[in-house]
This record gives C-alpha cells, structure tokens and sequence, in this order.
C-alpha cells in the first residue's frame, strides 16, 4: 500500500466543541432550567466547563470506559456531559425518565453506571429507584449550591461544585476514535431495550452528513431547538451539529407543549427544530386556537413515524415552513434517510417525495429483502424487509449474547417493512410488527393512517390489526378529533374506500379521546392491540 499523506487527526467529540469555542465562541446554548430561568452559555464557556467536567470527573476516578449515567432533560449542562464524560473516555449513559422507574433501574444496571447525574425535577425518580441501584457510586445533581433541593440519596455532589474543582486548562487526552461515547437504549416497543453504543467516530461522521443540504442543511445561520430529548439518539445529534456549524442550540428543558414550543421559538428567533410529528400536530392546533406565527420558523425535522400529508402541506401553505422528513432509529445514531424533492419535482410529486422516508445520505445504504433473505427490486412496489449498513449503524448490542446484529452482508434488520423506488427512494409501510396480515396480504397500517389524518377534524388517527377468526388479522382504525371538532367514523370510511382496495377498509371505526404513546412520543401500538384484542373475535367484521 502506498500510504497517502495526510494527517491522521481521530474523530473525537471534544475536537466539536473546541472547534466551537475557537471558531463561534459567542454563539451557544440557551437552555430552560428547572427553576424556570433562563442561562446563556457560550460554545466558549461550554468548552471550558466541558475541560472543568471531564478534570473533575478522572479526579473522582472515572476511567477510560467507565460507564456514566444521566437522568435529566435538554438542557446546557446536558450538552457539556457528552462532551466532558465522551471527551475523558468514559462513557454517558442516557437514561430516559420517561419510562417506567423499574425499567430506569434495570438500564442503569444494565449499563453499569458508577455515577448518576440528575436533573433537580428528576430527583424523585432517582429517589424512588435508588434501592434498586446496584453499581451507582455517587449522584450528582445538575444545579449549583442555590438550586440543590433537599434529598435523601447518599453522597450527593452539586454539578457546579465539581466544575469548580476542575481543571479549565485539561488537555483532552488522545483516544482512539472507534471508542464509545455514549449509550443509548432502544424504546422497548418491540421487547427489552437493548444498548446502542456511539463511537465518537460514528456520532461526528453522522452528524457532519446530517448537516449537508440533503440532510437537515443546518448551517451557522441556523438556531436550532431540538424538541427531541437530549436522551434518545442524542436529541438527533443536536448537541455536534450545532456547535459544528456555530448553529445556536435552544434547549427547552422539560416544558415541551406547544405553548411553550411557541413562546420559546419566538423568542429565540428559532430557525429549525427537531420532533416526532406529535410535536407539530400539536403545535399546529395550537397556532390554529390562537392565531399564533412562526414567524422566524423556516424548516421543521421530522421523523420517528411518518407525518400525515395534511401536516406537510399545512406547515408549508399556513407558515410557510418546510417539513424535511427524515427516518432513523436509535441503532442507527439518528437520521439516515430525508425525503427531499429532487429539483424536477414540483406540486404533488414533491409533496410525494417529503412524504416519503426518502434517499440515504452518503454513509448508508439501504435494501429491501423477502422473507429469504433475496434483495427485491427497488421498483417502488416490492415490499419487504429494510436493512441498512454504514459507519454509524451499529454491529451488535451492549451485553447482550444474542449474536451478531448484522446478516453476512453486514446489514443490521431495521424492523421496518418497505419499498425502495427507482429514484433510490424508501417508503416504510410499516414496523414488521404493526403490519397487518390479513389473508395472507399485508395491509400497510401507515398508509391507511396517513388517508384518515388527512380527513377534515381528524387530529390523529392509528391502525392496528386485531386477530381476526377468518382473516387472521383485520384493521382496526382509531381516530383523534380535533380539539373542537366532531368527526364522523362513516365520512372517514367512505374517504379511504374512494382511495384504497376494499379488502384494505378497517373492520371497525372509532372515536377515542387520545392514544397511548412511548417514553418517546410514539402511539404504542402494543397496547392498543392488547386493548382491542377480542374485538373482531366472533363472526363480526370482514365476511
Ligand atoms: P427508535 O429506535 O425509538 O428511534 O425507533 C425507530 C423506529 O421508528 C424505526 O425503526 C421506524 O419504525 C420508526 N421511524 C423512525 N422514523 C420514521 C419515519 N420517518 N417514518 C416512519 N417510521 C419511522
């Protein structure tokens, strides 16, 4: 081999930061605290308490590879632990608070956290699962002297004290840059969640393709909110992409309803945010009740499940706000696919293309299998099995003994069921699992959900397929209306059966008051099929 000449310089995420403080220094974070207030820091000040974070912590004797676990909301102290604890070499563990306290536990376990850090409004949680903490050392609160509440968890550490007793000038020591990062894990939807583990590498070559113009297109002009919690997929990369770019990164800590959403991008002059489509449904009946802007709003990132096409084109028409969709898991960092527009497509084939799951940036490449394992065509019709390579997809789970997560191919099974078109465009119909299989035809639960949203005073609407004697399996549809609005089950019927085969028509029709969502915003689908098991069990439904 004739080695080429360049430097060798690892990826390695303080060089993000650093390149932050030495390049956008007064650019930075604002973050909702809580107590209610407000704190502006610098990418400059970030970087310094990054140094101070990661000193302090080898102090505390937090090694190279040491778990670390944080149970808190986005806020700026957030963004300064994947830099301090990432940057020693030790590892953030983000636990989600929003699962149930058991499930908090055995993650924490699980990881093998040494130390916890908590949010003042987490510290409930930390208390109630405390006893069932088997390698935590020591917590530390995230607040400062003022701001520590009282508690009974042994050996507490405020966060701005240990900061105090850091070092400023630490030198961030040289790591390979294939070691972890950060540890995620999955929602738990489909079983026990297992650990995802970043690499530094894998974090930066993702969020350095997500900042390009087919991805999010984020750039130093942009203030960016991700209403995402800093918790899964590390609130998609926001904490790297915006100090990369010398982006502002808005954090709203746990205030995320859309009045607050709203007051929050006025006043930061917000350019760009990142949520499930929940988030924009929600907002968008809130501007709607109170005749609210976005005026300083241009593109809203949306994945997680698929947005209904009535929320594309009201962002655009209403507030001229473009949805850039993107689709992700947390195996594979964040986003990996946008559905964007090629420049021939207007009107309704660009909507089409957005409401797509879209093209793979460079760093990933998608395909569709049988059940056999045989690639199927990408002509837009063949459906099948999703799988997805690349740099920051990942090879396997943490602790976990099932084997290789990766086909001989080196293709992780996503779950998702799918279609790629000619124009390398995915289209997911559906999770392996919520795929309705009646008949011995799959029925796409997405597809049919996206038609009912897209009814007048329809707010939501989700599909299930519930076991069927005949059928094996029959769609169930259950619609969300509008605050306000009355929503007739037989108008949505004749609605779809002007657009989809009639084996497709739901069984049933109702209307319900809400759903019930993850620990990260999604309809949980698993309880609605728990709830509406016996529904269609005797002759009823389908003939
Ligand atoms: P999680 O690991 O919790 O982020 O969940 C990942 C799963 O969410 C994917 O495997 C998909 O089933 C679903 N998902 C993510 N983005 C999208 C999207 N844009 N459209 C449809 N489903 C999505």
């Amino acid at each position: 081999m004739l080695a080429g000449l360049m430097q060798d310089r690892p990826l390695l995420l303080p060089t993000v930061i650093e390149h932050a403080a030495a390049w956008h220094g007064d650019v930075g974070i604002v973050s909702r605290e809580a107590d209610g207030g407000t704190r502006r820091v610098s990418y400059a000040e970030a970087a310094t308490r990054a140094r101070r974070l990661a000193s302090a912590l080898a102090r505390l004797g937090i090694r190279a590879g040491d778990r670390v676990g944080a149970l808190g909301w986005s806020r700026h102290r957030y963004v300064e632990l994947f830099y301090g604890v990432g940057g020693l070499g030790a590892v953030l563990h983000t636990a989600n608070p929003r699962l149930f306290a058991a499930q908090i536990a055995d993650t924490v376990n699980h990881a093998g956290d040494r130390l916890l850090f908590v949010d003042p409004d987490c510290l409930e949680i930390a208390e109630a699962i405390r006893d069932r903490l088997t390698g935590v050392e020591r917590y530390v609160l995230l607040t400062d002297r003022a701001g520590l509440p009282p508690t009974h968890l042994p050996d507490v550490i405020c966060y701005e004290d240990l900061l105090a007793g850091g070092d400023a000038d630490y030198a961030w020591p040289a790591l390979d840059e294939r070691s972890a990062a950060s540890l995620c894990y999955t929602s738990g939807t489909t079983g026990p969640p297992k650990g995802v583990l970043y690499s530094h590498r894998a974090s930066i070559l993702q969020a350095m393709a997500v900042c390009g113009g087919d991805g999010f297109g984020i750039g130093g002009g942009d203030t960016i909110l991700p209403v995402a919690p800093l918790f899964h997929c590390n609130g998609w990369s926001s904490p790297f992409t915006a100090p990369m770019t010398g982006a502002g990164l808005v954090l709203p800590g746990r205030a995320v309803d859309a009045a607050s959403l709203c007051a929050l991008i006025a006043a930061e002059r917000v350019t760009l945010s990142f949520g499930v489509p929940t988030v924009w449904l929600d907002l968008l009946a809130h501007l709607d009740r109170t005749g609210g802007r976005l005026d300083s709003l241009r593109r809203v990132g949306c994945g997680g499940s698929a947005p209904p096409r009535a929320l594309i084109e009201r962002l655009a028409r209403d507030h001229g706000v473009e949805l850039v969709h993107a689709w992700g898991m947390t195996e594979t960092t964040a986003a990996c696919t946008f559905g964007r527009p090629d420049a021939d497509e207007t009107g309704a084939a660009a909507v089409a293309a957005r409401i797509s799951q879209g093209r793979a940036v460079f760093g990933c490449a998608f395909r569709v299998t049988d059940d056999a394992g045989r690639p199927l065509p990408r002509d837009g019709r063949s459906v099948g099995h999703i799988g997805v390579r690349g740099p920051w997809i990942t090879a396997g789970y943490y602790r976990d003994d099932s084997g290789p997560a990766v086909d001989a191919d080196g293709y992780l099974a996503t779950g998702d069921v799918g279609t790629i078109d000619a124009r390398g465009r995915m289209r997911i119909t559906d999770r392996a699992k919520d795929v309705i299989k009646s008949g011995g035809e799959w029925i796409s639960s997405i597809a049919l959900e996206n038609l009912a949203a897209g009814v007048a005073g329809v707010a939501e609407a989700a599909v299930v397929g519930v076991p069927h004697p005949k059928w094996q399996e029959r769609p169930l549809l259950l619609l969300v209306p509008a605050a306000g609005a009355a929503v007739d089950p037989d108008a949505v019927r004749r609605h779809l059966a002007a657009r989809v085969a009639k084996w497709w028509l739901p069984d049933d029709i109702l209307v319900v008051d809400d759903l019930p969502r993850t620990a990260t915003g999604k309809v949980l689908k698993t309880a609605l099929r728990a709830r509406y098991r016996d529904r269609f069990d005797a002759a009823g439904g389908r003939d």
